[in-house]
């Protein structure tokens, strides 16, 4: 029995215990696994909501445990995270996708360029590496800094400091798209978008999800196109995640949003995946 406070006591839970010797043994396998080269990165395409044509993708990181099988960030970001692993699997995983980046672009020129996107955790943000890095990622691999967008989440950005835009400031200047991810999630000032580096809003799934069920919430609908509506006025390109159906994507497009990501498209898969699917826009 754990004690639990107070004057009761739980039984422990076996399954809570395996799964927090898992935990450690995940995290005590972290630093291997990136030496390794046990990760994989998968790519889920954005979608222009007008005319359906493939932008680019997000890349989303996986690990192959070798015991384990195939392990979803979920499950290991946060422990990157607590233990700074991040800092170098975050610098890898960006290398990797800017390199897969120039690959689509050198074989997809006639049909425009795609774009990636590359989740940022806090920990990089504040990292004093984060913008010597990217430049220099960004100049070995000659991928154009316009077809870079890093994502930051909300509640990363809330109440930050001048310190802590600086980098990102640097990198918008230098023609790097910032979006702000899971947006609306996070209660943040909205006349505080003005401040922030930022050209893209992604919207949080959680919009998407209220799209589900019909009749959609009168109200539901009001605040998605009162978020656009602003974000438009503030120049911001919107993006929503989380699209399951064709209705969804209908109703969003009405609404007025730019780009789309979801599983209706397609889901998260290898990088030749999406040039594959890239090419069967074209006309
Ligand atoms: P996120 O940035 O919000 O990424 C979107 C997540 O939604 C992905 O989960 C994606 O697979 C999932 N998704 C996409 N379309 C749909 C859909 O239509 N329906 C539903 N239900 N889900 C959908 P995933 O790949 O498991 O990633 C989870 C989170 O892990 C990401 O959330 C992101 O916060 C984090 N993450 C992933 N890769 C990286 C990375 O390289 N660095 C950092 N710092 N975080 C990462
Ligand atoms: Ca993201
Ligand atoms: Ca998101
Ligand atoms: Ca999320």
């Amino acid at each position: 029995a754990k004690h639990a406070g107070g004057n009761r006591y739980e039984l422990a839970d076996p399954e809570a215990d395996a799964r927090a010797i898992t935990r450690h043994g995940l995290t005590t396998a972290l630093p291997v696994a990136l030496e390794r080269g046990e990760f994989f990165i998968e790519y889920q395409p954005l979608v222009h909501l007008e005319d359906g044509s493939v932008r680019g993708a997000e890349a989303l990181v996986r690990w192959l445990h070798p015991q384990h099988g195939v392990i979803g960030p979920d499950r290991f970001i946060p422990l990157a995270e607590h233990t700074g692993l991040i800092v170098p699997l975050g610098r890898w995983v960006l290398e990797e996708s800017v390199r897969q980046a120039y690959t689509w672009q050198a074989r997809h020129e006639h049909a425009g360029p795609l774009r990636v996107n590359v989740n940022l955790s806090p920990c990089q943000l504040t990292h004093p590496g984060l913008v010597s890095d990217t430049v220099e990622i960004l100049e070995r691999t000659g991928l154009a800094p316009g077809a870079l967008c890093l994502e930051v989440t909300e509640s990363a950005l809330i109440g930050a400091d001048e310190d802590l835009l600086k980098p990102l400031r640097r990198l918008a200047e230098m023609g790097v798209d910032i979006a702000l991810d899971d947006f609306g999630t996070g209660y943040s000032n909205l006349a505080n978008l003005r401040r922030l580096p930022v050209s893209v809003l992604k919207l949080d799934r959680a919009f998407t999800q209220g799209m589900q069920h019909y009749p959609v919430d009168p109200v539901d609908l009001k605040i998605v196109e009162g978020i656009v509506s602003l974000a438009h006025s503030l120049d911001l390109a919107v993006t929503v995640e989380g699209v399951e159906t064709g209705a969804q994507a209908d109703q969003l497009r009405e609404l007025g949003c730019d780009t789309a990501q979801g599983w209706y498209y397609a889901r998260p898969g290898p990088p030749d995946r999406l040039h594959e699917l890239a090419l069967a826009d074209v006309p």
